[in-house]
């Protein structure tokens, strides 16, 4: 074999430490690691934040006033200068190209460090906004870069160059140049897995000239680039959810038939009949559980959609063959409640039900854990006390999770390992769109339930001021005394001194004042179980007018003749957590109001979220909004996406990419579950290499 090399060096590889490179130390290494740059292929997968057109300056006299822009001359002089009229003292470059004159400056700098920056004569490319000052052109604060040569810098300079995101350290032209050197000594090396008819179906570019093109584009949108890398990033996901949702398709459970006595009685003891939208999930999970492979299936239904009863129906197929359920939910107010609902549904039906909760007394749990182990408890209900190792089942047939966002992945899976392959039904009230519904839950089927039981009357949202508080509460008056109950939600439950909220206990007393006659309580997550079991009840029985709550009751709480809800400090809530909150009222037939407080002043944001939920009540869309105000990332929280964070992709606007990447993904699984043929070991190596942190995605579960 040949090398080319002269130095005597091994040429670079993909996998070559990056301090092994060409002009990076130890030093520069420990910078590079803070950027997760350990190895010469994750440099050249270090993408640029954004790019600057070098190629094309504008001379300094076309420069547009107010506007960002870039240019390049050469320094003229520099040096300190005071302010006329207040002497304060500013750092100042007079740089000039053929065309004209500009002004530098600086009013916070390092004296030294500039005076060793900057030379007479040395050529200096600047950007920032330029303004017009005294007759002057000048950028005040600008970014700024020495060219030494501008002949010979072919890297920084006279071409569309990247712009990386940085730390202390580490500078753009560092990281240029390692990246360069990459991107020219490895582009043969680059080995592009992805079947070619892929490539020729959607006209994608190939690997190794797309990471090339990406870091140094021939135009500042390097489209077709972005879109192979942007298919790649989708297509890595889906590939290892198809994998793991392949495994668990082919585990055998049992199957269930439809039930059909129990299904019957239930059904005939209800005072309503099932809306359209319950029906036909109904069905979706019955078909899941007829068949011996477990059903893995997502339950999105807007708040008040009547999840409960679906998951209760879809229980009675397991329960009518004697085997048990489990539901986990993640809060104890919503395990009692739950305990309730379903005990008038089951008990008819002579089906036992059990609640299982962290602070049983001992005597109780160990009847409970003893029950579970020899089936006579048939529905266990409980928090993530299910999941602890003292639980056994004599037989789980199927696990339903509500509000399974509320957990973490390790969590949800932990219940599905405590029997034979139980079926998994999970269930969500906060919406996200199907596409990203694809990627979040992309191993999941998704059942979409948008409609909500007949008879409900709209929830009248309104933002109301403080000016407006005393109307507020005359108008509360009248509601109440007409036999309705209201909550009031506080954001925390003690004062801190550091932020001006009011103390919810205290808001309380206030309010038990101002509504003297009527029944107040405060609820929040201190109170021991049974003291929040005891106000629960006692709001349920109408004994308590007016609940004060923290967001204790964010979940899943059902109260149907509570019609009335005032949100304090409404501008700290999220928008999806507003909605959940509100989803407590409109529950019956009486027509609801939801007032939001917010406290003086509200950033634009925030008024966008109240404007939002006075204008919205479908779930599905304020989830579209939710997600476009804070971003995928923060939408979904970290505990909930075993998700890559993608460095180009973008949930929203490339949708259509992850449409074909998802399909292209679940088709190549289908002809070859486990990734053996030959053509396929570049994808397996490449999913391993991305995934190997992220256990989720291989299948451990
Ligand atoms: P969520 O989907 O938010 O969990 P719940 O299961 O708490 O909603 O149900 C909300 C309320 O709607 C409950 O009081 C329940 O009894 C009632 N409900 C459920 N299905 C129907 C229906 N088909 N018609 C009328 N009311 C229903
Ligand atoms: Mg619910």
């Amino acid at each position: 074999m040949k090398f080319s090399h002269s130095s005597g060096k091994p040429p670079l590889a993909l996998n070559t430490s990056i301090q092994y490179l060409k002009g990076v130390g130890p030093r520069l290494g420990e910078y590079l690691k803070q950027k997760n740059i350990y190895t010469a292929q994750d440099a050249l997968y270090f993408f640029p934040r954004t790019y600057e057109d070098r190629a094309h300056f504008t001379p300094i006299r076309h420069l547009k006033i107010g506007e960002r822009q870039t240019s390049f001359g050469t320094i003229r002089s520099l040096g300190e200068v005071a302010t006329r009229i207040q002497r304060m003292k500013f750092m100042e470059l007079v740089v000039q190209d053929t065309t004209g004159i500009l002004w530098l400056k600086w009013f916070r700098y390092n004296l030294s460090y500039m005076k060793k920056k900057f030379k007479v004569g040395s050529h200096l490319v600047f950007s920032g906004e330029v303004k017009h000052y005294r007759n002057q052109l000048q950028i005040v604060h600008p970014d700024v870069e020495i060219v030494e040569n501008p002949e010979g810098d072919t890297i920084n300079f006279g071409r569309i160059v990247p712009v990386y995101s940085l730390t202390q350290g580490l500078y753009q032209k560092t990281l240029r140049r390692i990246v360069h050197q990459v991107t020219s000594q490895t582009e043969s090396l680059i080995v592009d897995p992805l079947p070619s008819e892929i490539k020729k179906k959607h006209a994608l570019l190939e690997l190794g000239p797309s990471l090339c093109e990406i870091h140094y584009p021939s135009s500042l949108q390097p489209i077709e680039a972005r879109r192979r890398l942007v298919f790649d990033e989708f297509f890595y996901v889906e590939l290892a959810l198809a994998l793991k949702r392949s495994k668990i398709k082919k585990e055998t459970s049992n199957g269930y038939p439809t039930s059909t006595l129990l299904k019957q009685k239930l059904l005939a003891s209800l005072p309503f009949s099932l809306t359209a939208g319950q029906q036909t999930v109904l069905k979706e999970i019955e078909g899941d559980l007829s068949k011996p492979h477990p059903m893995l299936r997502l339950l999105q239904g807007d708040v008040g959609s009547g999840k409960t009863l679906v998951a209760t129906l879809s229980a009675l197929s397991v329960l009518e063959q004697n085997h048990q359920v489990a539901l986990m939910v993640p809060t104890e107010i919503l395990a009692e409640q739950h305990f309730e609902t379903l005990c008038t549904y089951l008990a008819p039906l002579h089906i036992s039900c059990t609640l299982l909760k962290s602070d049983l007394k001992k005597g109780e749990k160990t009847q409970s854990l003893s029950d579970i182990a020899s089936a006579n408890a048939q529905f266990i209900i409980g928090t993530h006390a299910l999941i602890e190792e003292e639980v056994v089942f004599k037989n789980l047939g199927l696990v339903i999770i509500d509000e399974q966002h509320r957990f973490g992945v390790e969590q949800r899976l932990k219940l599905k390992q405590k029997g034979g392959n139980p079926h998994l039904l999970f269930m969500t009230a906060t919406p996200i769109p199907r596409t990203l519904a694809m990627t979040v839950y992309g191993d999941l089927d998704v059942s979409l339930m948008t409609d909500l039981p007949t008879g409900r009357k709209p929830i009248q949202t309104k933002v109301v001021f403080e000016s407006q508080r005393l109307k507020l509460y005359a108008f509360l008056r009248d509601k109440l005394k007409a036999g309705q109950q209201a909550y009031v939600i506080y954001p925390l439950i003690e004062e801190s001194e550091k932020v001006d909220l009011k103390d919810a206990t205290r808001m309380a007393e206030h309010l038990k004042n101002i509504f003297s006659g009527f029944t107040i309580a405060l609820l929040h997550g201190k109170l021991s179980s049974d003291e929040k079991k005891e106000i629960m009840s006692q709001f349920k029985s109408r004994k308590i007018n007016m609940l004060v709550s923290t967001t204790v009751i964010e979940v899943g709480v059902d109260v149907p003749n509570s019609t009335l809800m005032v949100i304090e400090h409404a501008e700290r809530f999220g928008l999806s957590q507003l909605h959940q909150l509100r989803g407590r009222i409109g529950r019956g037939s009486l027509a609801s109001f939801c007032f939001l407080l917010p406290s003086f002043p509200t950033s634009e944001e925030a008024k966008i979220r109240l404007k939002a939920m006075e204008q919205h009540q479908c779930g599905f869309r304020i989830a579209e909004i939710d997600l476009k105000l804070r971003g995928p990332g923060e939408f979904l929280g970290t505990k909930q996406s075993g998700l890559a964070e993608f460095q180009l992709a973008n949930l929203i606007l490339d949708q259509s990419i992850l449409k074909i990447a998802r399909q292209e993904a679940f088709d190549l699984i289908r002809k070859d579950p486990r990734l053996v043929a030959a053509e396929h070991q570049g994808l397996k190596q490449t999913l391993i290499q991305r995934w190997k942190t992220k256990v989720d995605f291989m299948g451990a579960g």
